[in-house]
Order: C-alpha cells, then sequence, then structure tokens
C-alpha cells in the first residue's frame, strides 16, 4: 500500500499565513507607536492610552473576523471541489465524517462500487472493505485522520452482491472543522480488471517458465555492451544439467561459463561473437565446454540485434550435440578405416601422412617410413582358405599396432600390404622399432580348425626428407621391401643414403 506524503499545498498556506501575520504585527506596532505619541502630544498621556486601548481592542475582532472568512472560503472551495468530484469523477467518492460514517456520496457511486447508495448512506465505510473490522481500509482512513495526510493503495472490497473486487483508492483529509473533527474524502477506482490482466499474464509467464525450464536445451539472451564486455541477462535451468553451473552464478559473472570453453576453441567462440556483433549476421558454432565428468559437445545459435545505444543483443539456445558427435566421429572412423584389421586405409593414410610430414617440415625433421608384405601370402591362402588367411591379416595388424606407438600412422594399403609412418623417431630408433615388430609377427602362432598357422612380414625402410613427398618416399620404400622379398623374405631392407641396411635375420 502506499503512502502519500502531506501536501505541498498545505505547506505553502501555512508559511503564507505566518508571514502575513508578521506583517500586520509590524504595521500594528508602527500605527500604534504614532497614535501613541499624536494623542500624547494632544490630550495627555491617560487618555491617549485609552484610545490606544479601544482602537487595539477594534484592530483585534477586525482581525479574527477577516481570519474567520478567509477559513470559510478555503472550506467552501474545498467543499467545491469534493462537489465537483463527486459530480463527475469517473470512479467512486465517498464523503465521510471522522468516523467513518458515510455522509455523502457521487450520483456514479453505484455503478462503480456496485453498491446501491442508499444501502451505505449512514453506515461506515469499512462496510466496502473484505474484512470490514480489521482490512486495510480501516488503517488507511485512520492515518488520514491521524496524520491529516492522505492515503494511497489497492484495497480488497466487497461489492453487495460478495463478489470481490479490488480498487485503486485516495483517502484525502479534508479541513479540520472548528470543533477539531476532520471529514475524509475517498475516492476509488475500480481496478479488478487490471489486476486480473495482470495475474493471468503472471500465469502465462510462468507457464513460459517451466515449459522453456523443461527443453532440452539452454535459452539465452547475452549483451555486449559498448566497451566489449560480454554478459548474460537470461539463462534457463538447463544449464545446471548441461555444465553443473547456476544460472544465478552465469547470470553473475559470464566469466564463469567463459572460462569453461575448451581451451582449443575459445579463439574460434571470441571470433565468431566479434563476426556476428559487426555483421549482425545470426551466430552459429560447435564448440567444447570442460564440465566436471569430462567434455561436452555443444552447439550454440542466437539471433543478433543491435539497440540505439550500441550495445548488442543475442537470443539464442546451446544444444547438448554429444550424441551427434559421437555419431559423426564413429562415422568418420569408418570411412578411414579397414573394416577387416582396423588400420587406416589408403585415403585417411594419405591425408593423415600430409599432416604428420608438413608438421615434421616446420621442425625440420625427418620421418622414417616402411612398406610391409607378408611373405607367401598367396600359398597361405590357397592351403588354409580365404577366411584363414583374413584372420591371418586380423592377428597381423594387432601385433602390428603392439609393436608400435599409439601415434604412429598404421595403414593397409592393398590386399596384404600395409604402411608405417615413425611419428618422431630417427633412423636407428625406427629399425629398432620395426625389428621388434617383425619379431613379433615371427612369433604369432594362429590355430585354426586345429592347425597352427605361422608367417612372416618383409618390410622396405625409407626416410623422408623435410620437404620430400609421400609418395616419392612410398616407392622407395616399395624398392626396398622388393629387395628384401629378394634377399630371402622375413627381414627389413632400406632405400636411400640416410638409411644403413642392417639386415635382419
Ligand atoms: P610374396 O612373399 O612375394 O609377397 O608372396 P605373396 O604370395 O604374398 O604374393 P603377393 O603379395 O603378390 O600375394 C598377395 C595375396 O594376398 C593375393 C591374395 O590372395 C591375398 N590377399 C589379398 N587381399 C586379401 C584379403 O583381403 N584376404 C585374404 N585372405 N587374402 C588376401
Ligand atoms: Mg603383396
Ligand atoms: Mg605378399
Amino acid at each position: 500500500m502506499d503512502r502519500a506524503r502531506p501536501g505541498r499545498r498545505e505547506r505553502h498556506e501555512g508559511q503564507h499565513r505566518v508571514r502575513r501575520r508578521w506583517a500586520f504585527g509590524a504595521m500594528a506596532a508602527l500605527a500604534l507607536a504614532l497614535m501613541v505619541g499624536g494623542a500624547g502630544a494632544l490630550l495627555g498621556v491617560w487618555p491617549a492610552l485609552g484610545l490606544v486601548g479601544l482602537v487595539l481592542a477594534v484592530s483585534l475582532v477586525v482581525i479574527q473576523r477577516l481570519e474567520a472568512r478567509a477559513r470559510d472560503r478555503r472550506r467552501s472551495a474545498e467543499e467545491r471541489l469534493a462537489d465537483r468530484l463527486l459530480a463527475g469523477f469517473p470512479g467512486a467518492v465517498i464523503l465521510v465524517d471522522d468516523a467513518g460514517v458515510v455522509e455523502q456520496l457521487n450520483p456514479d457511486f453505484e455503478h462503480h462500487a456496485g453498491y446501491p447508495p442508499g444501502q451505505l448512506l449512514g453506515r461506515r465505510v469499512t462496510t466496502l472493505d473484505v474484512k470490514p473490522l480489521h482490512g486495510d481500509m480501516h488503517h488507511a482512513l485512520n492515518f488520514a485522520a491521524a496524520r491529516g495526510q492522505p492515503w494511497q493503495g489497492v484495497l480488497a472490497c466487497r461489492r453487495a452482491d460478495g463478489e470481490r473486487c479490488y480498487q485503486d483508492t485516495v483517502v484525502l483529509p479534508l479541513l479540520e472543522e472548528p470543533d477539531g473533527r476532520r471529514r475524509l474524502l475517498l475516492v476509488q477506482r475500480d481496478v479488478t480488471r487490471m489486476r486480473q490482466r495482470y495475474l493471468h499474464d503472471q500465469m502465462l509467464l510462468e507457464q513460459l517458465q517451466g515449459t522453456v525450464s523443461r527443453l532440452p536445451a539452454v535459452i539465452f539472451q547475452a549483451r555486449q555492451d559498448t566497451s566489449g564486455r560480454i554478459g548474460f541477462l537470461y539463462l534457463s535451468e538447463e544449464l545446471q544439467r548441461l555444465c553443473g553451473l547456476s544460472p544465478e552464478a552465469v547470470l553473475d559473472d559470464a566469466d564463469r561459463l567463459l572460462k569453461r570453453v575448451h581451451p582449443e576453441d575459445r579463439d574460434r567462440l571470441t571470433a565468431s561473437i566479434a563476426q556476428s556483433a559487426v555483421s549482425l549476421e545470426p551466430w552459429w558454432l560447435e564448440y567444447r565446454l570442460l564440465v566436471p565428468d569430462g567434455v561436452r559437445w555443444l552447439e550454440g545459435r542466437a539471433v543478433p540485434r543491435r539497440r540505439r545505444d550500441g550495445q548488442t543483443f543475442w537470443d539464442g539456445l546451446l544444444i547438448d550435440i554429444g550424441e551427434r558427435k559421437q555419431a559423426e566421429q564413429r562415422v568418420q572412423q569408418l570411412v578411414g578405416t579397414d573394416m577387416l584389421t582396423g588400420a587406416l586405409n589408403r585415403r585417411a593414410f594419405f591425408e593423415q601422412g600430409e599432416a604428420v610430414l608438413a608438421l615434421a617440415e616446420r621442425h625440420g625433421r625427418r620421418v622414417p617410413l616402411a612398406m610391409l608384405d607378408l611373405d607367401h601370402f598367396k600359398h597361405l591362402n590357397d592351403t588354409h582358405g580365404h577366411a584363414a588367411g583374413d584372420l591371418a591379416l586380423q592377428a597381423f595388424a594387432m601385433s602390428c599396432r603392439d609393436s608400435l606407438r599409439p601415434y604412429d600412422l598404421f595403414a593397409r594399403i592393398g590386399g596384404e600390404e600395409f604402411a608405417v609412418i615413425l611419428v618422431d623417431s630417427d633412423p636407428d630408433q625406427a629399425w629398432e622399432i620395426l625389428e621388434r615388430l617383425r619379431l613379433a609377427v615371427e612369433a604369432i602362432e594362429l590355430e585354426v580348425d586345429g592347425v597352427m598357422l605361422r608367417f612372416t612380414v618383409s618390410l622396405g625402410l625409407t626416410i623422408l626428407e623435410p620437404g620430400g613427398s609421400l609418395d616419392g618416399a612410398l616407392s622407395r620404400a616399395d624398392r626396398a621391401l622388393y629387395r628384401a622379398k629378394r634377399e630371402g623374405r622375413n627381414r627389413i631392407s632400406a632405400q636411400g643414403p640416410s638409411v644403413t641396411s642392417r639386415g635382419a635375420s
């Protein structure tokens, strides 16, 4: 409930009255002094004093009369105002005495308050309150009467038919009567429909918030101020599930969320936001967030708009795309992987091989590369069947992967031909790794239909100098492999000036 402060008009009138009295007093003192002086000179002292007393008495009576008339004028002005309000105000206007008993109602009262005037005249106005004895109207009347100040607020009232309504009410204390009583003017405007609309809107808003909080996405509104600082104005509850941060914490400090962006994705995020802010094109980005249980892939989409004051706002959503990313990675793996052995396929080998070579070239490093071919494999197929050959290829690939390091590239580039790029190894290390691999293959014992199969592999090694081509290295390694076959198989042969062939078995 609102409470109004003392009226400015009342304060102003009080000051004016004090000033008038001082002026009048000064003039009376001056006149008195002149009269006493003049009469004393003409009549002598005692008659002069008598005359002055008479003049003073007459003056006092005149002053009182004048003040009473001024008060009457003000009261009648207030009454005229009250009458005008009573007659023309588009709401309920009620005049009550100091005990809150209704003296007068405006003609339109029934229409606005739903009460026939006859029912209310002579009764306490608190009858209108939903709680006639202890309701807010009772307190409002007491406040206005005791302090001589207006009261304003919304009161819950009841119509004659019992229906509850809400009245925006002003209780105005009128000027005190000579006997000290103070009448009050109540002015009411029905705001029931406005309140119903407000409650309805409130309910819709709550429903909407419920829907938003159940969506499997974070709805947000973000703002970039003119100094470039980013903050959030709204974040839906889903944020908590998505990354373990409460919306309140991030609304308070956006850095709490921005700091969680994967270090490798931060530059892309900053650049994409800046681009969207400049071009006002929709923002879209797939990026990773560091969450308590690891990393989460998100897709962010938002539509920007710029306000006249230069601030940019984005309305958008963040979606968890972890499952989609996993599926994409699975497809990517399948596309780049040989189905039988799980090794990289030819295409992936060339793609990833080029990337490894580019990196090595930047650091001026040499890269060992080898070709591998199973020995007499045709014979194994012919003797034990194609299925046994497949099992042998799988066992071979598994053994190779065990001998190599996870970051080495191992690919099946033909039927039973494989290639290896040994990342971060010098020629001597490469030879040792491949020799270990050769021995591991030699040691494989594969039981197929009760028969123990064994097989061996020949290898051709070369070294790729910085700036060299992958194709060129592969054909050199192939030539080395051919020599290994020629020299008796199950061995490593090296091709190129920088590799010393040490022979194997
Ligand atoms: P070498 O020691 O000279 O290499 O003799 P080799 O018999 O291994 O000769 P080559 O490398 O030319 O033989 C390739 C054989 O590999 C021919 C084919 O039957 C077999 N092969 C190729 N791809 C597959 C496959 O996917 N599964 C099976 N089981 N055999 C395959
Ligand atoms: Mg072959
Ligand atoms: Mg072969």
